[in-house]
């Protein structure tokens, strides 16, 4: 998608402000050297709401200049992981396919002599003495001096240029009118404007994200969280719940509102409700969002997504009937086992299970006799364990203490009326009668 070299230099050589009216174009702009965690993709994400928001355009840029970290399959994962969340950008470009502009532009400080070779490298001289400031949408004010700033590389011996140059040129070229990235490139921004003003540049806005902090307040490790979006999906957390969490980390909503899908983030978006702050990731957060999430889908929307993460395991009839009674209680789709299995297959009992089933046997077993008499649905399961309860004078909560053991080798359960008549009269009550025998 780069233009014309024979045009590019003439506008670089005319132009001196880089406002083309082209509105809003921001970039997410990754370098390929691994699999982006969660926390670069919510620079992505921000990038999108806020382009998307204002009407403009999204750019994914791939920094593949440093050939020596270079990591190919990752750009397939950085794109998997845009995709996942829906996120699509209007245009791409790859640094290394671009030398020429670099080379172009290289030419142009050389002539202006604020250029010289080091060693096969190509450096950028720097003026001393001089106040480097940008009023950051976020922080504010910033200021530099550029007596902190050595001479610095700008294209190496190799050919290839540095991050600073390649930025530089490409956020103008590109016309790009918002650079939203980490906090940590505060410190590379004063070099930039030193480019920018060397090349009679106007330089975009610039909008630093403090980064996400695990909960100890220090930086976020993979166990803390700092794992792809693509692990996140496969351990079962919607793409709506991801997108959902990220969006608040660092961002605020008006009023306290907190569900949001990507449309809705798209037109509530804006860059003075970013905080200062670095935001804490919260597992619990994320799970928790994960079950809203999960509440609101349809059952048919359940039943594929079930279906993609366990294929085949669960592609019965029976599962659009079980999905209801398991959906608002599980915090991600990998739990859905854990919680349903005992629906397709009778659940281990453990002794530990078995002493907590609060009856005796000849009391369990008795229910079970109980239970066969009735018609097998759940008005008449609760109806009937009401009766048991009154006659034999125990609580109908242990009644259904000692159900839940039996069928799902478990105290937590989905509710049990509806849940056993699914599973079926027979089966049911071989499962009370073992739990009965194993009580004595
Ligand atoms: N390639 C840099 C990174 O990986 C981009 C920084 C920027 O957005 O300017 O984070």
């Amino acid at each position: 998608m780069s233009k014309a070299i024979g045009s590019e230099r003439s506008r670089v050589i005319e132009t001196l402000s880089s406002s083309k009216g082209r509105g809003i174009r921001v970039r997410y702009a990754p370098s390929p050297t691994g699999i982006p965690h969660i926390g670069n993709i919510r620079t992505a994400l921000f990038n999108y709401l806020f382009a998307k928001n204002q009407g403009g355009e999204f750019l994914l840029r791939i920094e593949d200049t440093d050939r020596a970290r270079l990591v190919p399959e990752s750009v397939d994962k950085i794109k998997e992981s845009l995709i996942l969340l829906n996120l699509k950008w209007d245009e791409e470009e790859h640094q290394s396919k671009r030398l020429d502009i670099y080379n172009k532009h290289l030419e142009i400080l050389k002539v202006k002599k604020l250029a010289y070779e080091d060693q096969g490298a190509w450096r950028f001289k720097v003026e001393k003495g001089k106040n480097l400031t940008w009023n950051d949408v976020v922080h504010g004010p910033v200021k530099f001096s550029s007596d902190v700033i050595e001479d610095f590389v700008i294209v190496k011996s190799d050919g290839f240029p540095t991050y600073h140059f390649a930025s530089v040129v490409d956020d103008h070229d590109l016309e790009i009118s918002h650079v939203m990235r980490g906090d940590e490139w505060i410190s590379s921004t004063p070099k930039h404007l030193l480019l920018y003003e060397a090349f009679g540049w106007k330089h975009p806005h610039f909008v630093h994200l403090p980064p996400i902090l695990g909960s100890g307040h220090t930086k976020l490790s993979k166990r803390g969280g700092a794992k792809s979006v693509i692990e996140y999906v496969e351990e079962g957390y919607l793409p709506e719940a991801i997108v959902n969490f990220l969006a608040l980390l660092g961002w605020a909503p008006k009023g306290d509102r907190e569900l949001f899908t990507l449309d809705e983030l798209v037109s509530e978006f804006s860059l003075d409700r970013l905080n200062k702050n670095s935001p804490i990731f919260n597992l619990e957060k994320l799970q928790w969002f994960n079950q809203q999430w999960l509440k609101k889908l349809s059952p048919n929307d359940f039943y594929k997504k079930l279906n993609d993460k366990f294929p085949h395991a669960y592609a019965s009839k029976v599962t659009l009937s079980v999905i209801p009674l398991v959906q608002g209680r599980i915090g991600s789709i990998a739990d859905f086992p854990k919680l349903a299995d005992s629906f397709y297959k009778k659940p281990p009992l453990t002794n530990p299970v078995i002493k907590a089933a609060p009856l005796s046997g000849a009391t369990i077993s008795q229910y079970a006799k109980d239970l066969e008499k009735i018609d097998w649905n759940p008005d008449m399961i609760r109806a009937g364990t009401a009766e048991f309860a009154r006659v034999h004078s125990v609580e109908t909560k242990d009644l259904y203490r000692s159900l839940g053991v039996a069928t799902f080798g478990n105290l937590v359960t989905p509710p049990l009326p509806e849940s056993v008549s699914i599973i079926g009269k027979e089966e049911t009550l071989e499962r009370v009668s073992e739990l009965a025998k194993k009580k004595k």
